[in-house]
């Protein structure tokens, strides 16, 4: 019996009688004979709650402070916690994020784990305690200051404590019963899947999937920590993510060739109208968006209209960096070259993924053809080896990820996909 991680969400602990459930649940596994560590994120919407007060008093609050505000979210929920373990009968002890030595660089609001140095976590294991750590916080090396990991960051200080304290599994618990083949509040029938590779795990996390955050599939992949993911309101299994498909009971697991579809409506468009079809434009322009350090998604220039010699470049991006790229681009107008700029926040992206695409010539077409039978038109088209992704109308999303979820055959029989707690917030 070795060490288990095990990460509560806010939903998990949203109220006194969740933090009692999650104590039962943690006892459990101390009493099969594991050395336990809960990483818990705050209870219910209190992030949100923090920020909201945060920007009553300021509308852009200072980061250094904003993450010392928030990070108290996760000391309620780890000193409470605590004490409903001790009214179990068994000894907990609860840990800041820099208790438990999460070191992170000092980028306020996104900072990244750059070293787990859990010495007190495991003096307190070998101790038999139960230990209980604030999840999405950290400490910085340089500034000593208090960080936070970025929203729903508490995935990742479990599967980095997992990896520094050599776990057998990094259980992640959350408010559905692991990951499903689309988003179980979208498609009634979405099924659970048992088993999935980091690889499929890390696109549908990129195209948008929630249930798992990008940065802590990627840090389970460099660790090669199996990840379970599943409820804590049902105790079913869930989805085991890892490097070599895990064989539940007698059930032979085997990689589909189809994991899911994931739909992300979180991004805008942005056209460059009227770009001189020449070397060198494309780089200005991109150029310019990297200097205003904003990440973007899909690429497409369109066919020059020859009779102009100009084109058009459109890019998607996160809807919230919208307003920063405008600006950067129109103030470099005069040296990119271009007639105007057109901004559409209106914008959906649905995404199929899975590694069995690679030797399955049949999937970009039947992708397209249940859009199309969806009556959903397509406005750009991106593929990776083992996703594809296009970009629609937002309000047709829904409509387009039940069309694909069908026509992929991933229907289940029943509506299995349960969704427990969590304001969706
Ligand atoms: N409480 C933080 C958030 O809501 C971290 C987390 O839940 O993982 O983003
Ligand atoms: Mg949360």
């Amino acid at each position: 019996m070795g060490l288990v991680v095990q990460k509560y969400g806010g939903s998990s602990v949203a109220d006194a009688e969740g933090i009692k459930r999650v104590a039962k649940r943690i006892v459990e596994a101390k009493k099969n004979g594991h050395q336990v560590v809960a990483v818990v994120s705050a209870m219910g919407d209190t992030t949100d709650e923090l920020i909201d007060l945060a920007e009553q008093v300021s509308p852009i609050p200072a980061g250094r402070e904003l993450d010392m505000l928030l990070t108290a979210g996760e000391r309620i929920s780890m000193a409470l916690l605590a004490m409903a373990i001790k009214n179990l009968g068994h000894e907990a002890q609860s840990f800041t994020g820099s208790q438990a030595g999460v070191i992170t660089d000092s980028v306020h609001n996104k900072a990244r784990i750059i070293d787990v140095t859990p010495g007190r976590i495991r003096e307190s294991l070998d101790e038999g305690n139960i230990a209980i750590v604030a999840g999405f916080q950290g400490v910085s090396q340089d500034t000593k200051d208090i960080t936070t990991l970025g929203r729903g960051g508490s995935d990742t200080t479990a599967v980095a404590l997992a990896a520094a304290l050599d776990a057998e599994v990094c259980e992640i618990y959350t408010d559905v019963d692991g990951v499903f083949t689309a988003d179980p509040r979208v498609v009634k029938k979405a099924r659970k899947i048992d088993w999935i590779s980091f690889e499929d795990m890390l696109e549908l996390a990129a195209s948008g999937s929630k249930v798992l955050l990008h940065r802590c599939v990627e840090y389970a992949r460099r660790y090669n920590i199996p990840i379970h993911v599943r409820s804590s309101f049902s105790g079913l299994q869930g989805t085991w993510v890892s490097s070599e498909p895990i064989n539940q009971g007698d059930k032979q697991v085997e990689q589909a060739i189809i994991s899911g579809v994931a739909h992300d409506t979180s991004e805008a468009k942005v056209t460059v109208v009227g770009v001189p079809d020449k070397p060198g434009e494309a780089a200005a322009i991109f150029r310019t968006i990297a200097d205003a350090e904003i990440n973007i998604d899909m690429v497409v220039q369109n066919v020059s209209a020859a009779a102009t010699g100009l084109t058009d470049i459109s890019f998607t991006l996160p809807k919230t960096e919208g307003r920063k790229a405008i600006d950067a681009l129109e103030k470099n107008k005069g040296t990119i070259g271009f007639d105007s700029l057109r901004y559409d926040d209106q914008i959906g992206k649905i995404s199929l993924v899975g590694a069995g695409m690679k030797t399955n010539p049949g999937v970009t077409a039947d992708f397209f053809t249940a859009l199309s039978d969806a009556g959903v038109n397509i406005e750009l088209i991106s593929t990776s080896e083992i996703r594809i992704s296009v970009v629609t109308r937002k309000d047709d999303v829904p409509e387009a990820v039940r069309a694909v979820h069908t026509a992929f055959g991933l229907d289940s029989d029943s509506d299995e996909a349960v969704v427990y707690g969590g304001t969706g917030r």
